[in-house]
């Protein structure tokens, strides 16, 4: 959960989830839709859907123990080397390195590295860099410390040496390269993307659809959305959606509203359209199954963020109900 998250978020997603599987056993045992469902709001859903396998396979392949060996985690969904690190070396105390944000840019100042050490030669030294200076015993203590040091002392910006326990042997502070090592990740530009979605409307009952089992959001719910082309208007994009999402013909009722999210390097901007059935059945080349919910029967359905709030105005009944 924590990873590209902070700990303040994931607190109450951490302990609805451990109250819900509060045993390994429990979690391998869940349905995937009630895993995503406790995760929803958290993004990154690949992560939840990795976890829920892993603890399938430590279930089936290891008796549900967490065994004391890096080849095994490394097998398992998700996992990677930091993983693998984080977890065997503060479980069992075993002398695997771990490298994240902190102890990147600490090791890096320590040792004046000024190179891009998030890839190629400069990400290879940070790796044997991070194993060849762990202690014999006590190594998971060892990787917090420099994780801590980092987010505590060794900060992105102003760096507070004066205070630093490393200050006398390290290479940055001595060459005055703090501010400059290490060097910035090449961030990727933004791209703007503007979507509509349609609320498609069939009595007191509204069309919730389900993502194919890879991809984003993979086997979560959602409305029909899609890009908006270029000139064209948001209420002819919900029409061809509905028409080539669903097969269903549709007429635009109302405007809901605007929800502006981002995803990634995505910043998005979609607009949510109320529409009504006219006539056809559902069939889709994308979207894998559908139902016709009332808004009170939306809770159970892990829906994205954005969605999730479209779903609870219409449970609010207060969507706006502006005709065109
Ligand atoms: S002396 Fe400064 S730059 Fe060097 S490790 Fe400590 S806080 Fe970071």
């Amino acid at each position: 959960m924590l990873q590209q998250t902070q700990v303040a978020t994931v607190v109450p997603y951490f302990e609805r989830f451990l109250a819900a599987f509060p045993t390994l056993q429990a979690l391998a045992a869940a349905d995937e839709q009630d895993v995503l469902r406790l995760w929803e709001g958290l993004g990154y859903y690949r992560r939840a859907r990795d976890l829920h396998r892993a603890a399938r396979q430590l279930v089936l392949e290891h008796n549900g123990d967490l065994p004391d060996d890096p080849d095994v985690w490394r097998g398992l969904s998700g996992v990677g080397r930091y993983m693998v690190g984080a977890i065997l070396s503060q479980a069992f105390d075993r002398r695997l390195p771990i490298v994240e944000a902190n102890s990147l840019r600490v090791l890096c100042r320590f040792f004046g590295q000024t190179g891009d050490p998030r890839r190629g030669p400069g990400q290879r030294w940070l790796w044997e860099t991070a194993e060849d200076i762990l202690p014999r015993t006590r190594v998971g203590e060892f990787n917090q410390a420099v994780m801590e040091l980092g987010a505590l002392v060794c900060t992105p910006a102003k760096p507070r040496c004066g205070k630093c326990p490393l200050a006398s042997m390290c290479v940055a502070r001595k060459q005055g390269l703090q501010e400059t090592i290490p060097v910035p990740p090449t961030k990727p530009k933004v791209i703007e993307v503007r979507e509509v979605a349609v609320v498609i409307r069939h009595g007191e009952r509204v069309l919730l659809v389900q993502r194919p089992g890879t991809g984003r959001w993979a086997r979560m719910w959602e409305f029909p959305h899609g890009a908006l082309r270029a000139k064209e208007a948001p209420d002819d994009a919900a029409l061809r959606l509905a028409r080539e999402l669903t097969s269903l013909g549709v007429e635009v009722t109302d405007e809901m509203e605007t929800v502006r999210h981002g995803v990634t390097h995505h910043r998005i901007t979609m607009i949510c359209l109320g529409a009504r059935k006219r006539n056809g059945a559902f069939r889709s080349g994308f979207y894998v199954d559908s139902r016709w919910l009332t808004p009170a029967e939306l809770g159970p359905y892990p829906i994205s963020a954005p969605q999730r709030l479209l779903a609870r105005r219409l449970v609010e009944g207060s969507v706006q109900r502006n005709l065109f």
